[in-house]
């Protein structure tokens, strides 16, 4: 069965993306995406209702330029992997199929094409990319400036090291480089009291080898009293941060006018040079004062591969979440939250948008979300949130839909690629900054660690066991026992430090404006069906997570909720809780009832899928009631496996049982009715695949 249709069905869809597409970001044209971000009915004026007032964006300034970005320049790139929309991303187009070079003796490759027409009339920046054998990504070779593309271009070019001994795959990209001299105009913004323009500065990394002098950001007013200059600052790429350089811009004396931004950019030069800066504005946006309203801020939290039986218990000789259970007695508890999927792409994309795997289609981290979808970050964007996001990188890939309506999408990618072990502490560190940067404002923030992820690794004093004892007695290999424990490690020390950061919203006064939701993306098996890890199965100790869910003044504190939820469940809730109308076609249903301390109405299934191992490159369909498990091959409708949840919880007996698999057959069906298209697939660069290797989702 489909969820029913929301009872808000009269809201209206807030993202607006009638004809818009959504490409495969590699491909030349693919990396604009449009839609209307901002409702600007949405942004009241201050003073119009009372009560207490934040900032909010107002007009993000990508979006509303006159005339609009060109069709094939993006509307976000990375610095220092932060990825936002900018003015200035570069255009950039792959040149032909990728191709077979002779591996070089001296590390020096000769690179040679033709550029397509569309290029001709500007200089461009070539970059070849190889790998050295087939699993390998794709790594950066030494780049370069050609002008004569009419005629070809050809170079050496210096290659990184690379893996294998034969021949090398070479992939080429032409950059459009910018001009020395750079204008946009906004579209006319009205300019209230207390506004002010929030932009960051950087330059774009790869041009940045071939910046030749400073260049000078500024920012004039255009109104009916002529042209003033706001702003002016000059970045030297010699001594650049690298970082993006974070500027307030006060707009107060412009209030009560109505007028342009002109963003410019001039780029020095000696006198015997050609002038190339590749200067980036990043989210460029106009704050104005609001009226809080019932739109509280909203923070989700979530700890990969946490498994739902890893929250308020014992666990390898003591309390394994003891300050993350008693917090909860300050908000609602879901005991029993269902995963879409045992893996982190698919799982997180259903968090983010509400809907199964089937219909999102994002299953792997080289999937890319389709365009006519909205993601929580997009939807909450058109509702004048401010949005940032603090990933751990990999399967989270800002370019196949996660970064999708955020103003900021850091990927914090640790010290080195094979080093797989989680960063809470220093995700954490960013979040916090980061809500320094915003707490006056109304936001969305993200946090992503793998802390609990493989490799098992907490500090020593979170290690406990096991004992000679527990070994001894475990009927499952002694090296699943000592796994399991160190596995708890990560736990424990993960409560420590989430509980912590939970505080210092509270101390901080967020927590009563916020709705926080902490949850996992999928669990963990230890053995339990003869595997260790998870994207193994569809059982329930890889699918359910805890679910925990803060809203002072909403939520009734201490709630224990019994019945089953999904994560797809997290959007129509947050949504009804923060009085946003939902999108249609939302397949989870609010559980806002559950949070005020009343009972669920009568329940729906809830979906999973998972790889089948048995069939390589194929999948299971899993159905859960809160009695019962069916699982089968995708693509059929007939139940392999049957399982009474309420007297075999482990799912150990697979029943027989004719009227039991006519129930799980009607099920798969209106599952399988739920399918969407192909997904769209993007090439993983070298950095991301070594670091889906070393997590183990490659081999
Ligand atoms: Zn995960």
């Amino acid at each position: 069965m489909v969820a029913p249709i929301l009872p808000l069905i009269l809201g209206l869809l807030v993202v607006v993306a009638s004809g818009c597409t959504r490409n495969a970001p590699d491909t030349a044209t693919a990396e604009r995406r449009r839609r209307t971000v901002v409702s600007h009915a949405a942004i009241e004026r201050a003073g119009t209702s009372g009560g207490p007032t934040v900032f909010a964006p107002a007009h993000r300034i990508v979006r509303e330029l006159d005339p609009p970005l060109s069709g094939g320049e993006p509307e976000e790139c990375a610095v220092a992997d932060e990825f936002r929309p900018a003015l200035g991303c570069l255009e950039s187009l792959p040149l032909g199929p990728d191709t077979v070079a002779s591996r070089p003796g001296n590390g020096r490759l000769s690179v040679e094409g033709s550029v397509p027409r569309k290029f001709w009339d500007q200089p461009m920046l070539i970059e070849p990319r190889v790998r050295g054998e087939p699993l390998a990504g794709f790594k950066r070779a030494s780049a370069e400036i050609v002008n004569s593309g009419f005629f070809g271009f050809a170079f050496t070019s210096t290659l990184p090291p690379l893996d294998g001994e034969g021949d090398l795959e070479l992939q080429l990209r032409a950059y459009a480089v910018p001009p020395a001299h750079r204008d946009f105009v906004s579209l006319p913004i009205s300019f209230g009291t207390d506004d002010f323009l929030a932009v960051g500065l950087a330059l774009h990394p790869v041009g940045l080898p071939f910046a030749t002098g400073p260049v000078t950001f500024q920012v004039f007013a255009l109104t009916d009293h002529g042209q003033r200059e706001l702003f002016t600052e000059r970045i030297d790429p010699a001594d650049w941060s690298g970082d993006w350089l974070d500027r307030r811009i006060e707009l107060s004396d412009l209030a009560g006018q109505t007028g342009r931004l002109r963003f410019q950019t001039k780029v020095d030069a000696r006198a015997d040079e050609v002038s190339r800066g590749f200067p980036l504005w990043g989210s460029p946006e106009i704050f104005q004062r609001t009226p809080r309203g019932p739109r509280r801020n909203l923070i989700v939290i979530s700890l990969d591969t946490w498994r739902g039986d890893h929250f308020d218990t014992d666990v390898s000789g003591g309390p394994v979440t003891p300050r993350l259970a008693e917090l909860a007695t300050r908000g609602a508890v879901f005991e029993q939250a269902i995963a879409t999927y045992p893996s982190t792409s698919a799982s997180h994309m259903s968090l983010f948008t509400g809907l199964y795997p089937i219909t999102h289609q994002v299953r792997f981290a080289n999937d890319v979300l389709g365009s006519t979808i909205p993601t929580l970050a997009e939807m909450l964007a058109a509702d004048g949130y401010q949005t940032g996001a603090v990933t751990e990188n990999a399967m989270l890939l800002a370019e196949t839909g996660f970064a999708f309506g955020f103003d900021s999408y850091f990927e914090n990618k640790g010290l080195g690629i094979w080093n797989t072990d989680g960063q809470i502490d220093s995700t954490l560190a960013r979040g916090r900054a980061w809500l320094r940067q915003h707490d006056g404002e109304r936001f969305f923030l993200f946090l992503h660690t793998y802390q609990v992820h493989t490799p098992y690794e907490p500090p020593a004093e979170y290690v406990f066991g096991p004992s000679d004892d527990e070994l001894g007695a475990a009927t499952e290999p002694k090296w699943v026992t000592t796994l399991r424990h160190r596995y708890a490690g990560e736990v424990r020390y993960s409560d420590v430090a989430l509980a912590a950061f939970l505080r210092d919203l509270d101390e901080a006064g967020l927590l009563d404006e916020s709705i926080v939701v902490l949850t996992s993306d999928h669990g963990e098996e230890f053995f339990e069906h003869d595997e260790v890890g998870h994207s193994k199965s569809v059982y329930d100790e890889v699918l359910r997570v805890p679910l925990l869910i803060w809203a002072p003044g909403l939520v009734h504190p201490g709630v224990r909720v019994s019945s089953m939820v999904s994560l797809v469940d997290v959007v129509p809730t947050v949504l009804d809780l923060l009085r946003i109308p939902p999108p249609k076609n939302l397949q989870g249903t609010s559980l806002r009832a559950a949070l005020e301390g009343a009972s669920l109405p009568a329940h729906e299934p809830r979906f999973a899928e998972g790889p089948d191992t048995s069939r390589p490159g194929e999948r299971l369909v899993a159905v859960r009631t809160e009695a019962h498990k069916w699982i089968a091959p995708e693509g059929t409708s007939i139940p392999t496996e049957i399982y009474d949840l309420d007297a075999d919880p482990n799912e150990q007996e697979n029943l027989d049982d004719d009227t039991l698999r006519e129930i799980g057959r009607r099920h798969l069906e209106s599952y399988a009715g739920l399918a969407a298209g192909t997904p769209l697939k993007r090439d993983l660069d070298a950095r991301t695949t070594e670091k889906l290797r070393a997590l183990g989702y490659v081999e």
